[in-house]
Formats: structure tokens, C-alpha cells, sequence
């Protein structure tokens, strides 16, 4: 069975004035890898991928964390240099589409992009490997302007355990915990999206800012590794955090996850292999990934997964802590997106599926992107703190 898509015509007079007056802030987007692919144009309608500013512009997507992302194998100074050759097509992107864009560090530029009627660009680092286990990156990050770091992506670094590796530090060794600091001092969130349980929780015993999962989905849901447990959702929360939920159909739905580790092995491993496969192409490991799984799904082997399943995990963990500490990582243009969540136009849906389930209009905005402005501003504010001494 197909799932159920509302066309656009569908979202309602209410649903369109509060969710296109709202700041949408999607705090993780691989958008960045398809910079690299020959033909890719930001600035127009792409046939493939999920983000570009015409469908930006459509699904009402006025804020955009740009994920900063290299294979969690690559280490050293050459993992550091690989980031730089990201982050630079980042703001010369920003400065071609400036009509459009506005680069953003603060919760105040993300407020004065939304007043221009611009789109707010962001920069995550995805992985604590890129610092090339040299703190002094994480202040030349800051710097160019990334506001949050992944402490580890899929493979364990020299200083923190990921959530899909076998452990080797028991969390955070203390110079990663000295990286934790450093993060605070430069007013860079901490995310804990793919860390390991005990990393989670050293973290978050450390930090004196509230953390983000910048992309991660409800564990009692869908048990994947790299989801939050209730627990975890609601110890992250209790000092001032936010959970993002991904919409990657093996993260939210678990007879898809099931089957999809049945035939694959798992996303770890499945995409280990492609990117031997690929000799390292990005594009190459994204249409192969992507024609897999749509194979799989029309022979009957991996089953249909609706977006409604991420309502499903905002709502669990609204339920669980409150909408003050819930919002959106989608993780498009580096996942497969369930059915009726085909790109970054389809957002208005999740609002309409919000204010259907009774949530107030405060709420959704919340969701849709305050929570994590909110964040920014209490990591400016530690920053402010710890540089004056405090
Ligand atoms: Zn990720």
C-alpha cells in the first residue's frame, strides 16, 4: 500500500499562514555533498535530491543547517583538510545565491534572515574526527563559523565511542572531554546525534550548555543504535536539550529496519561497501544506495514506510518531554526518505499533522524551529560566561 500524501492544495488556510510565518530550521542537512556534483545547481528546481532554494522556498524551509560531513575513517590533519574543502563551498555558495541566502551564527542572524524574507545557512560539523585530534580546530571551526559539532559520526574517533562501533574509550576520553569544554568556551553546540549511550551521558554530565541531537529518532520506536532511548530523550531535556528527529526510514520504522539489516546488513556496513564500490563518490554511493533500496521495496523485500511515522516520533517524545525539547533533522539528501517526505517541499505536511493532533499553534513553532534558536542563544550565552572568566 502506497502511504497517503496531502498534495500542498490539501494544507489548510491556518496550517499555510503559521507554518510559512514560522521560522523552519532543519538542523541537518548533507546537502553540502551534492555541491561536488556536476550539474548540481542550488539555485533551481533539481530533479534529483531533497534541498534546493525553489523547493526551499515551497515547503516553507527558511533555515538550514549544512552538514560538514567525511568518512568517519579518514583522520588527521587530512580529515581537517577535507572539512576546510567543504566549509569553503559553503559560504562562497552563500555569497552566489545572496538574494536568497544569509549565512547565520547566531539566533539573531536566523531572526534577521526570516525579517529579509532569506534563507539562514548554517554549518555542523558531522563527526569529531575532522578536528584531527587537534583542539586548536575546534576554535578555527568556530571561526568560519560552524555552530554545532557531531562528537562522532558511525566509527569510534581517538577521543569519543560512537553509538555504532565497538567501544574503546568508555565514552569520553579526557581530551575529549577537553574538546566538550573547548566546544562551550566557542559557543559551538554539542551534538550527540550517533555517539554511543555512555558518550551521550559524559557529555552531557560535562556541558555547561544544553546539547542537540541535531538528527536522531525515538529508540522505543524504531532500536536502532543510533537512536535516543526514553531515558536518554529525557535526560537530554531535563538540562535544557533537544531531541531532532531524522526521517530516515530505517531510523523511524522497525519492520523496515529489520528487513533493510536482513538484506543489507545494515546501514554501517551497507554503506562500507558502497563506498568501496563507489572508490569514494559521493554521488555515486547516494544513486546506488537510493536504486537498491527502491528495488528491494518493489520486489516485496523492504516494506512501505509513510512520513506519517515521523509524526510518530515527534510525538513520542512530546509525550515524553514536552514540546520545548523536540524538532526537525530531517537528514535529507543523506538518507532515504519515507514515502510522502520525498524532499524538503513537503514540510507544511508535518505541520498540518501537528495542529491535526491538537497541538497549539505555540507549540508547532516551537517544533518548527524556536527550540533550537533557543539553543543557540544559551550556547552564546556559556560562550559569553566562560570568555569573560566565569
Ligand atoms: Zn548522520
Amino acid at each position: 500500500m502506497t502511504a497517503a500524501i496531502v498534495p500542498a492544495d490539501e494544507i489548510s488556510a491556518h496550517v499555510r499562514k503559521l507554518h510559512f510565518s514560522s521560522i523552519v530550521l532543519d538542523t541537518h542537512d548533507d546537502t553540502t555533498q551534492r555541491f561536488f556534483i556536476k550539474d548540481f545547481d542550488l539555485g533551481r528546481r533539481n530533479s534529483g535530491g531533497q534541498v534546493d532554494i525553489p523547493r526551499m522556498r515551497e515547503g516553507g524551509m527558511n533555515a538550514i543547517f549544512l552538514s560538514i560531513w567525511i568518512d568517519g575513517r579518514i583522520t588527521g590533519p587530512l580529515a581537517t583538510q577535507k572539512a576546510l574543502d567543504q566549509i569553503d563551498p559553503v559560504h562562497e555558495t552563500v555569497n552566489r545565491f545572496s538574494k536568497d541566502l544569509l549565512f547565520a551564527r547566531t539566533a539573531a542572524d536566523i531572526r534577521r534572515a526570516h525579517a529579509k524574507g532569506k534563507i539562514a545557512v548554517l554549518m555542523g560539523v558531522e563527526g569529531g574526527h575532522m578536528i584531527g585530534n587537534d583542539i586548536r580546530v575546534v576554535r578555527i571551526f568556530a571561526a568560519l563559523g560552524v555552530r554545532y559539532m557531531t562528537l562522532s559520526h558511525f566509527y569510534n574517533n581517538e577521543w569519543a565511542d560512537s553509538s555504532t562501533d565497538k567501544p574503546a574509550h568508555n565514552g569520553l576520553t579526557d581530551f575529549g572531554k577537553d574538546i566538550v569544554r573547548e566546544m562551550n568556551r566557542q559557543g559551538m553546540l554539542v551534538d550527540i546525534s550517533h555517539v554511543s549511550d555512555k558518550t551521550f551521558y559524559d557529555a552531557l554530565g560535562l556541558s555547561r550548555a544544553p546539547l542537540i541531537a541535531s538528527h536522531s529518532s525515538c529508540r522505543a520506536l524504531c532500536n536502532h543504535a543510533r537512536n535516543m532511548s526514553d531515558d536518554m530523550i529525557k535526560a537530554l531535556a531535563a538540562k535544557g536539550g533537544v531531541i531532532q528527529i531524522n526521517y530516515e526510514r530505517a531510523f523511524i520504522d522497525q519492520v523496515y529496519k529489520d528487513a533493510y539489516d536482513k538484506e543489507t546488513g545494515g546501514v554501517v556496513a551497507h554503506l562500507a561497501d558502497l563506498t568501496k564500490k563507489c572508490n569514494n563518490d559521493e554521488a555515486c554511493i547516494a544513486r546506488e544506495m537510493n536504486q537498491l533500496t527502491k528495488k528491494l521495496t518493489a520486489e516485496g523485500k523492504l516494506p512501505h514506510v509513510s512520513w506519517k511515522r515521523i509524526i510518530d516520533h515527534i510525538d513520542r517524545a512530546v509525550k515524553l518531554v514536552g514540546a520545548d525539547h523536540v524538532g526537525l533533522g530531517s537528514d535529507f539528501d543523506g538518507a532515504d526518505m519515507p514515502e510522502g517526505m520525498e524532499d524538503c517541499s513537503r514540510l507544511p505536511q508535518i505541520t498540518q499533522a501537528l495542529l491535526d493532533k491538537g497541538y497549539s499553534d505555540l507549540d508547532v513553532r516551537k517544533i518548527l524551529g524556536e527550540n533550537t534558536l533557543r539553543l543557540l542563544e544559551q550556547a552564546e550565552r556559556v560562550r559569553q560566561e566562560m570568555q569573560a572568566g566565569q
